[in-house]
């Protein structure tokens, strides 16, 4: 069988070219040539010996993922849609910012947790996305966005994995993808610069810890675990208590010296004082004790079958308020691409929804970029 060499990290991919009788040093040239310069053809990796061209042309490939659709957002946020087969799509999302350009990555085709407020939960699960399907997405846009945007460096210089899926519940998958963001012989990301964001699968949140300890973005949505069971129901798997335990413990491994809670606020729903009273209740510290998290409010991007609805600018203001008074650090996201449908938790990734997201796009002015090469 070929191997697709974008399923391996340089470890992996060592332990490849050893097989073929080759030295390390030989697979970090490889891996460069694929992760650092784009390159997927091996007749064009010009410092490698013609015999391992010929070889690897044999046994392997670098094989992108197949684009769907791609659409600019008047605030220059970019999405992506990619088929991965079977009836499904995943979309890939890039914010630029004046100081960093971050791209938001899919880790599953659909989702098991079934939130109440995500359109990815409200499409059930799929499957999940193999090592190279994640890899290939910042692949993908980090040599498109270089070659249209005429810039021949790093662009991407974050990874959140808040797109599609529950990474944790990929960890296999996820763990390599990880590796090759961090590599610098890849992308060489920060652990500080790369998140992943989870609704709480606490055991996956330890071994996270101990295998490769990036930023941490935990999902919090409710401030009691009623009110959270039915939001986010792996909330009855993993209650309040054992996930806040599992973030304080996580803090002794993580890059940064906080957690940061994504709470989304829902009108009538969770979004009263009395729901920020007691997430103060829940998060603030010990007497003496260090802030050990900041609160990241998120306005719900609203879709019709969750019968939800944004909580109001001044509700959402005097939560934060409560939350800043009490000495938390909270801070409401803006949101970007929901002209494209591209906000958080409006990543619909079916291809037979693409229908309705070829027609909103065609109603909402979108401008198409050049037409895209398919990898
Ligand atoms: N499964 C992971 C990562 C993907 S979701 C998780 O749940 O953390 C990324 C973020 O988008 C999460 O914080 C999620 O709660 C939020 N989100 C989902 N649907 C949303 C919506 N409709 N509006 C605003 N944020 C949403
Ligand atoms: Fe899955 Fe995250 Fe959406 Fe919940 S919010 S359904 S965990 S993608």
């Amino acid at each position: 069988m070929t191997a697709n060499l974008l399923d391996l990290d340089l470890d992996g991919l060592a332990a490849f070219c050893q097989r073929l009788g080759e030295k390390r040093f030989r697979a970090t040239q490889l891996f460069r040539w694929i992760h650092q310069r784009g390159v997927h053809d091996f007749s064009q990796m010009s410092d490698l010996a013609k015999g391992l061209r010929d070889k690897l042309a044999g046994q392997a490939e670098v094989r992108g993922l197949r684009l769907l659709s791609q659409n600019l957002s008047g605030d220059g946020t970019v999405k992506w849609l990619f088929d991965v087969g079977g009836g499904n799509a995943i979309e890939t999302v890039f914010i630029p910012e004046d100081d960093r350009g971050t791209l938001c990555v899919s880790s599953q085709a659909g989702c098991a947790v079934g939130c109440r407020f995500c359109s990815t939960g409200h499409q059930g699960f799929s499957r999940n996305l193999s090592t190279a399907e994640i890899v290939g997405q910042l692949w993908f846009a980090e040599h498109f966005l270089r070659e249209h945007l005429k810039r021949p460096e790093r662009i991407i210089s974050n990874v959140v994995m808040m797109g599609m899926g529950e990474p944790l519940q990929n960890y296999d998958q996820l763990l390599p993808a990880l590796r090759v963001m961090l590599d610098d012989h890849a992308y060489g990301l920060s652990r500080r610069r790369l998140t992943v964001s989870t609704s709480g699968v606490v055991p996956m949140i330890d071994r996270l810890a101990q295998d490769c300890p990036v930023a941490l973005a935990v999902s919090l949505h409710a401030p009691n675990d009623a009110l959270r069971d039915n939001l986010v129901p792996l909330n009855r798997k993993y209650p309040l208590s054992e996930l806040l335990a599992a973030c304080k413990r996580y803090l002794v491994h993580a890059p940064r010296d906080f957690i940061t809670f994504e709470y989304c606020m829902l009108d009538g729903v969770n979004d009263q004082p009395e729901h920020a009273r007691q997430l103060v209740e829940l998060v603030k510290p010990h007497a003496g004790a260090k802030a050990w998290c900041k609160l990241n409010l998120i306005p719900f991007n609203p879709f019709e079958a969750s019968g939800l609805l944004r909580s109001p600018t001044e509700r959402v203001a005097s939560f934060a308020k409560i939350l800043s008074d009490a000495g938390i650090v909270t801070t409401v996201r803006k949101t970007r691409g929901d002209d494209i449908a591209a906000a958080c938790g409006q990543l619909a990734g079916s291809v037979l929804d693409r229908t309705r997201v070829d027609e909103r796009m065609a109603r909402q002015r979108t401008v198409l970029l050049k037409p895209v090469k398919e990898i």
